[in-house]
């Protein structure tokens, strides 16, 4: 029964934790020879799929991660 994925997105809630997130890590990149876009601050979304709905993580450029799943939704 399930369609196939072409696309992520983020649900409202989901941008509200990942926004939460962003907004208490301003770290610079560590590695700013490879910043040739002028953003000091990098973040990226991975997802996970599972069988039951698709995990959102939001990981800033310092290490650090934040599962911003909205399970509610699953
Ligand atoms: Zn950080």
């Amino acid at each position: 029964m399930s369609k196939p994925i072409t696309g992520f997105e983020l649900l409202e809630k989901e941008v509200e934790q990942a926004e939460e997130f962003k907004e208490k890590h301003r770290c610079s990149s560590k590695n700013k020879k490879r910043d040739v876009t002028g953003a000091n601050r990098i973040f990226s979304y991975t997802f996970t799929l599972t069988g039951i709905g698709v995990g959102v993580t939001v990981s800033c450029s310092c290490g650090k991660e934040k599962n911003v799943t909205d399970y509610d939704s699953w």
